[in-house]
């Protein structure tokens, strides 16, 4: 099936015991038995079958499986947060002691749970700049576990090469991790030579932005056996499981021996399961993921345009609008359009973006990206503006810089509204 058909279709035609063809919410804490016999099968994965929502539900399983066939990948795991999926993501592979290598090209949530709260538990984070994807092989020794990045990363929005890094890193068997949340339909990493695709639902997925909500999808690419000294905790009997082995656990259900161990031992244990009321929500946003994305892109391609004809802005950050390296980069691994994440930089600095974002009436000014509805967001109403004049540089933010997340209105009310917020600015 084309994705179009995978995001309605995929994992559920009806319900068999009502024949409902919506996705039910099986709003159940657990799940009855057939016999002792039977429950103990569960437990000992002999067989698999519902056991206890925080461990998997019927309703996460259909977002599951529709987004695991969106992505080409072997197997999912829903989430209660963008944030619970980066951090597991890497919890599951990489623990005190051990390393991983970050892109410095991360959402702010993601780089402080690297940098400090990772720190705290004895992982350390390296960060590589990717305009040097050379540079990811330095810093990989036996201790690093993965690489880490996102495919489109805000506010730089310079794609990351992710085949030219996953090649890296799978010469020292080392998988990498990507965090697809500003590209879904657009890219497909697993395609690339990604290993292990990240998102936060609450974006694009869902769209409506009604509910938070995270996903990992485990490729089912990597010889995670062939690399056994790297990954003892999947190669070697886990005291957590009774002895179980996960390379082998996992042979007869698939190449899913990484989701497996996330979902019976971090999900069971750290408890960060997607509520089957969310999942519900994100499979509605879902079923019109690509035709959102469509106009999405087609949308911040005309605002970008609009912006770089307007004499107050002195500059675009568009993947379409970079320069050779990185247009060439977008064109590769965006397949279904540039994104709807733009930057522009406003002539007059600091205070024509302060003034720029009181004067908009349609666009929301939010901490978020991804709604259908057009958001916008100047670094001065965050955290970054905390950040020492490097620090702020470093990000890729600039004085005058404005976030924008275009969405799916009509364009000449988006394009109207903008123009009267910076005529006003
Ligand atoms: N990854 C990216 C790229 C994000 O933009 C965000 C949130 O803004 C997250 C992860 C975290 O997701 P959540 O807010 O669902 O925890």
């Amino acid at each position: 099936m084309k994705d179009e058909t995978i995001v309605l279709h995929a994992g559920h035609r009806r319900d068999d015991s009502t024949t409902s063809v919506a996705v039910p919410i099986y709003q159940t804490t657990s799940y009855q038995f057939d016999s002792t016999e039977h429950a103990s099968k569960l437990f000992s994965l002999q067989e698999l079958g519902n056991i206890y929502t925080r461990i998997m539900n019927p309703t996460c399983s259909v977002l599951e499986e529709r987004m695991t066939k969106l992505e080409g990948g072997a197997a999912a795991m829903a989430l209660s947060s963008g944030q619970a999926a980066s951090a597991i993501a890497v919890q599951n592979i990489c623990h005190a002691g051990d390393n991983f290598v970050s892109s410095t090209d991360l959402y702010g949530g993601t780089w402080n749970l690297f940098s400090n709260t990772f720190k705290e538990m004895g992982i350390e984070c390296r960060f590589v700049d990717p305009a040097k994807p050379e540079e990811f092989e330095n810093a990989i020794d036996e201790n690093t576990r993965c690489i880490y990045a996102e495919t489109l990363p805000n506010p730089k929005l310079q794609v990351f090469p992710i085949g030219e890094v996953a090649k890296i890193g799978n010469s020292h068997n080392v998988p990498l991790i990507v965090d697809n949340t500003a590209a879904p339909y657009i890219s497909k990493p697993i395609q690339h030579g990604a290993n292990i695709v990240v998102y936060s639902t609450t974006k694009y997925i869902g769209g409506h932005g009604v509910s938070i909500g995270g996903l990992i999808i485990d490729g089912g690419n990597f010889d995670w056996a062939a690399a056994g000294d790297r990954f003892k905790m999947l190669n070697t009997p886990d005291a957590s499981y009774h002895g179980a082995i996960w390379t082998e656990a996992a042979k007869p259900l698939g190449p899913i021996a990484y989701i497996l161990r996330a979902r019976v031992i971090l999900l069971r244990d750290l408890g960060s399961a997607m509520s089957p009321f969310n999942a519900f929500t994100f499979i509605q946003g879902l079923e019109t993921l690509p035709l959102r994305m469509e106009r999405h892109c087609e949308n911040a391609k005309k605002v970008a345009e609009f912006l770089e004809k307007n004499e107050k802005v002195s500059r675009v950050i568009y993947p379409s609008l970079m320069e050779e390296e990185y247009f060439s980069r977008a064109k590769k691994y965006l397949e279904n359009g540039f994104g709807a994440l733009l930057g522009f930089e406003l002539k007059d600095g600091v205070e024509a973006g302060k003034k720029f974002i009181d004067n908009l009436k349609l666009f929301y000014h939010v901490a978020n990206i991804g709604d259908a509805r057009s958001l916008a967001i100047h670094p001065s109403s965050t955290t970054h503006s905390q950040l020492s004049e490097k620090e702020q540089l470093s990000t890729g933010v600039t004085p005058g810089y404005v976030r924008l997340s275009i969405g799916i209105e009509h364009i000449d009310d988006i394009l109207e509204d903008l123009d009267q917020a910076l005529s006003n600015s």
